[in-house]
């Protein structure tokens, strides 16, 4: 086992495999998904342990990095990485990697348990970026041998969002479009309107999609929650009156509180 105290590994039906890193406030989820001749590697972490070295251990076949978008916990390890593709809408962010400034505040005593991290991890460099060596567009199919990602194009969170539908495993990834927990859509390049329009992009699948992967909180979600999310969007975008406002990474926030999970918007005026 590699930085075995770091991360935790876990086998789901259908040869996915989830990564996660409990002991970072994020909790970031990655998952593996095994074709006969390659392994889609969607998104690679916070940056912390040998995560290459972990992948290698748990898939023999060939890495390719799928990017649900570029936001620092999504990117940690893809440097390090040969194949990293990337909606061109989150490919300034990839080339960027995280500034030390960033890297060290994400490391911050109240955002990790210390005692935890792997021997000699220091985040005072930040992490290089890397430039995108493909895209991932609207109706992109990633053939792994065997076995076909369809990409779908789910903006709002981050303009370049995408989720992968498995039609085989009925399962549907969805990075950071969705999960059970706070859902971020005030940074300045989110859009509610564009994550409503994904919301009906993926509810629209309900015949292709049993299982819901999400890069944060509990996993796996059903198709159900899903609904659940959109569902109480629709409230929110009708005109739904905020539970409470707040501050978070510097930003004035809105948040619609669904118990399960949460909407933080920009504050109106
Ligand atoms: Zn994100
Ligand atoms: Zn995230």
């Amino acid at each position: 086992m590699v930085d075995g105290d770091w991360f935790e590994v876990r086998r789901f039906p259908h040869d996915v495999t989830l990564i996660r890193e409990p002991h970072h406030g994020e909790d970031v989820k990655v998952y593996l998904i095994e074709g006969n001749r390659d392994v889609a590697i969607l998104d690679t972490g916070t940056g912390t342990g040998d995560f290459p070295a972990l992948v290698a251990s748990l898939s023999d076949r060939r890495p390719r990095v799928l990017q649900t978008h570029a936001h620092w916990d999504h990117i940690g390890a893809s440097h390090r990485f040969d194949d990293v593709l990337v909606h061109p809408a989150e490919a300034e962010g990839l080339r960027r990697g995280t500034p030390p400034e960033r890297y060290i505040a994400a490391f911050s005593p109240e955002a990790v348990d210390s005692g935890r991290l792997p021997a000699g991890f220091d985040p005072s460099g930040g992490l290089p970026g890397r430039e995108p060596t493909g895209w991932l567009e609207a109706g992109d199919r990633v053939d792994l041998g065997g076995r076909v990602l369809e990409v779908i194009h789910t903006p709002g969170h981050s303009p370049g969002g995408v989720s992968f539908l498995d039609r085989q495993a009925r399962a549907l990834f969805v990075g950071d479009l969705l999960y059970l927990g706070q859902m971020y859509l005030f940074f300045p390049n989110s859009d509610p309107a564009a994550f409503r329009d994904a919301l009906a992009r993926v509810a629209a699948l309900a015949d292709a999609i049993d299982t819901v992967y999400p890069a944060h909180g509990p996993t796996p979600l059903t198709f159900a929650d899903l609904l659940a999310i959109r569902g109480a969007f629709e409230e929110v975008w009708a005109g739904r009156t905020p539970d409470r406002e707040g501050a978070l990474l510097g930003f004035d926030v809105a948040i619609h509180d669904f118990g399960r999970f949460s909407f933080l918007l920009p504050r109106g005026d």
